[in-house]
């Protein structure tokens, strides 16, 4: 099965609804473009709301069967699934890079970071476990099942179009569930060979769907009867709007947002891979990660560290991201290049100081890359609109503050609390921070701080909504239904006569 035959000129990207990869019938159709050169690597569907519903009733009709499905069975279609993306790893990544224009060394983690969720999904015979308790009464036990809730939605964005889906779909798979996936539209290519391998390791019909779409599909997804979750990752405006419009039609909605990430620099830090980290935070996959550092505080005597982290950022090279020796590739388009650029104008205009000016830099070879070579503002206020704002690209902020209890105050009034770095050799001031800092992922001399499979992707404020994050353990519980069941057995030795009217077991 190859949803993307070798013919000429760009490729048609496919729905996949019941097992079958198909062309849309839609009207609407968006380019694909290779960020490093602006060549159309293919042609995305909007689909049409008759397919949307017709991938969702594949959905359902396909739940019945998928749901009681042994547990053991499900898990080895994700042994295999790993076994395949490991195999694919370095063709997936090669056109990670050409439509999403991070380097294929960033591509190839992108990739990984989702291998590991489906490895951790191998693990449900433990992780789908209910409890029991006996003789809660005389005689009577009572016991939780763990069961699947039905179709589930997954919409993901386009800064890792291999982690992101593959938080989602595997888990909620494996554990019983059927899956729509609406990918982003810009980079849904590897999303799709990813997908294609599922359905190889074993996937059967109906079980995974994907429909392609922007706020249409979306709204659809979030309002249908028959979808029962929806894990959305994005910006923070779409995620907002998801929760809101999924919760009014009673759906479980998990909603992981925007971000504008901190790091906290103390002067008795390690200088050397402090400076390195909050480069290769702050510029890496050009700053589009949302646990990117955006915020440098540097505390203190620590403020003295500015000119050395200027002349790191000055080293790393911008080029295509298959270009070998790529620090940094282009952003994703060029709507994405014109909006970083305004904000960069917008902080020069209200007053910050530009240490490092990326604007018109020339990659030679890629003319019309959508390149931004780092860039770093210091004396920076929280009023600005580079403060405010998520920029989203390769922009770093320096700003000063005298003590610790105030970075932590900074921190805390951001409207965002997605991730925040503490960097220190003190064991008590990383006591403190990781106490009274209200973010979701905290590094501690990590620059970030993403966490495993077996713990939960998290966040706090304008970061996240709903409870349960992805992946872990968190998201078995998202992805199931718990039933109490409470049972009493009689044998005729037992068994007591007489009616009670109380609500004593
Ligand atoms: P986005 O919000 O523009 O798009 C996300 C998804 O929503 C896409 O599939 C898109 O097609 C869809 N969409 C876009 N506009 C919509 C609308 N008006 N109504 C309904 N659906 C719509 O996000 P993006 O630009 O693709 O991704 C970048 C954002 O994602 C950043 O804000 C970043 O911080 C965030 N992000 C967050 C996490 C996290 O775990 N917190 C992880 C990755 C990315």
């Amino acid at each position: 099965m190859n949803a993307y035959p070798l013919k000429p000129g760009p490729a048609i990207v496919k729905l996949l609804i019941n097992g079958e990869f198909v062309d849309s019938q839609s009207r609407d159709w968006r380019e694909v473009i290779n960020p490093a050169t602006q060549e159309v690597l293919a042609r995305v569907p909007f689909a049409t709301a008759a397919e949307v519903e017709a991938a969702i009733a594949a959905a359902q009709a396909a739940f019945a069967g998928w749901k009681n499905t042994p547990l053991s069975a499900r898990m080895r279609i994700m042994l295999k699934f790993q076994e395949l993306i490991r195999a694919n790893l370095p063709r997936i990544a090669k056109t990670l890079t050409a439509e999403q224009g991070k380097t294929l060394a960033d591509a190839e983690g992108d990739i990984f970071r989702g291998l590991e969720v489906v490895e951790h999904a191998c693990s449900i015979g433990t992780l789908q476990l209910g409890e029991f308790a006996e003789n809660v009464a005389g005689g009577v036990d009572t016991y939780t099942l763990r069961q699947p809730i039905g179709v589930c939605a997954g919409i993901t964005p386009f800064n890792f179009p291999a982690m992101i889906p593959l938080w989602m779909f595997p888990m909620a798979i494996v554990c019983g569930n059927t899956f729509v996936l609406k990918p982003s539209e810009q980079d849904p290519l590897s999303t799709m060979q990813l997908v294609e391998l599922a359905l190889e390791a074993g996937i059967p019909n109906g079980v995974l769907n994907v429909v392609h779409g922007g706020k249409e599909v979306v709204d659809m997804l979030c309002t249908h009867e028959r979808i029962k979750a929806v894990s959305f990752v994005g910006s923070t405006a779409v995620g907002t709007h998801v929760h809101r419009l999924a919760s009014e039609h009673g759906k479980r909605v998990q909603a992981m947002m925007g971000a504008k990430n901190h790091a906290v620099v103390l002067p008795d830090a390690n200088r050397e891979q402090t400076v390195n980290a909050l480069v290769g935070a702050g510029f890496g996959a050009a700053g589009q990660r949302c646990m990117a550092t955006s915020v440098a505080v540097l505390v203190g005597a620590a403020s003295a560290w500015l000119p050395d982290i200027v002349e790191r950022a000055r080293t790393l090279k911008v080029n295509a991201g298959c270009e070998p020796g790529t620090d940094i590739g282009p952003v994703i388009s060029r709507a994405a290049q014109a909006r970083i650029l305004g904000l960069i104008e917008s902080g020069v205009r209200e007053g910050a100081k530009l240490v490092l000016d990326g604007r018109g830099i020339l990659v030679p070879g890629y003319p019309q890359g959508n390149f931004i070579a780092p860039t770093l503002f210091a004396d920076v206020s929280t009023e600005m609109e580079i403060y405010r704002q998520e920029i989203f690209g390769p922009v770093l902020l320096v700003l000063t503050v005298d003590t610790l209890d105030e970075a932590i105050a900074l921190v805390n009034r951001n409207p965002f609390g997605n991730g925040v770095g503490l960097f220190t050799q003190s064991g008590a001031a990383a006591r403190k921070f990781q106490s009274e800092i209200d973010v979701g992922q905290v590094g501690i001399n990590v620059p970030i701080p993403v966490p495993l499979p077996f713990f939960s992707f998290t966040g706090s404020r304008g970061s996240k909504l709903g409870d349960l994050g992805p992946y872990g353990k968190q998201v078995v519980q998202f992805y199931t239904q718990t039933k109490t069941v409470t049972a009493r057995w009689f044998d005729d030795e037992t068994a007591e006569g007489g009616v009670n009217t109380t609500i004593r077991l």
